[in-house]
């Protein structure tokens, strides 16, 4: 039977506290508006698609805000279908989005380098954006157009269902973690919610334009490192994520 799930399921009370409430539309910090909630049929978008090839598929085609009359096309996300480990950043930038890929730009590059440093390749983590369009001019997405994407991204959790993710930069923390969420003090810390481990930790463009920041981002790095080592340990060396089934991230709904 096709799995549900329900706007708010996902990503509330994710500081593990129920007080925090689900994420809506306008509610982060950089929010200068109240915007209108997605439309209702937002919610149940792709909760009858269980792969990931199907599920890129029916994103690539997705028009759902005005992001995609301004780019070359969607970014959907790449790696490990069944990656332990993913990560999450903005939106896609000026080479993402000729590419086709997500981080391949001169923040990718840095990224890769602060994965081989803790010791992961590419290959075995997924990496996805929180609006699979390039913002002109490489701004950030509006409240609605993360609304609006949203439904991308839970689906894409729901069916690579890690057990960890990492928020790149502070509008992935705001809507994954609190939307009051400021990145200088959330990251580093591991929040948790029905098995999904989640570390905020700057962008690696930040570290671009501030190399000071480099050394706390490997020390979040370090950590996620452990608590991958953790999971491999206690679930047996070169197991796999097992995917939804047993991933504990099954909507209750
Ligand atoms: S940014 Fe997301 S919601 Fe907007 S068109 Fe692209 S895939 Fe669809």
């Amino acid at each position: 039977m096709a799995e549900r799930v329900t706007q708010g399921t996902l990503f509330d009370g994710l500081q593990g506290s129920s007080e925090a409430g689900p994420w809506t539309p306008g509610r982060w910090a950089g929010a200068s508006q109240a915007m209108a909630p997605p439309a209702p049929e937002a919610v149940e978008l792709h909760s009858d698609v269980t792969t990931l090839e199907d599920l890129r598929e029916a994103v690539l085609e997705c028009k759902r805000c005005d992001l995609r009359s301004g780019c070359r096309g969607v970014v959907f996300g790449e790696g490990d279908p069944r990656a332990n480990l993913m990560l999450v950043g903005e939106g896609p930038g000026a080479v993402e989005d000729e590419l086709g890929r997500p981080f391949v730009g001169p923040a990718g590059k840095l990224l890769d380098k602060i994965l081989e440093a803790a010791g992961f390749a590419r290959r075995e983590v997924y990496i996805a954006n929180i609006v699979k369009c390039r913002p002109p001019g490489n701004r950030l997405p509006t409240p609605e157009e993360a609304a609006r994407c949203l439904p991308n991204l839970k689906a894409q959790i729901r069916v690579i269902a890690p057990r960890l993710i990492v928020c790149l930069g502070a509008l992935s923390t705001q809507i994954m973690v609190d939307a009051k969420a400021r990145i200088t003090s959330a990251r580093g810390t591991w929040y948790e919610r029905k098995g999904l481990r989640i570390m905020p930790t700057f962008h690696p463009a930040a570290l671009l334009r501030d190399p000071s920041k480099k050394r706390a981002v490997w020390e979040d790095f370090k950590k996620v490192r452990a608590a991958y080592e953790d999971l491999r340990s206690s679930e047996g060396a070169g197991s796999q994520n097992p995917g939804p089934q047993n991933a504990g991230l099954r909507s209750e709904g």
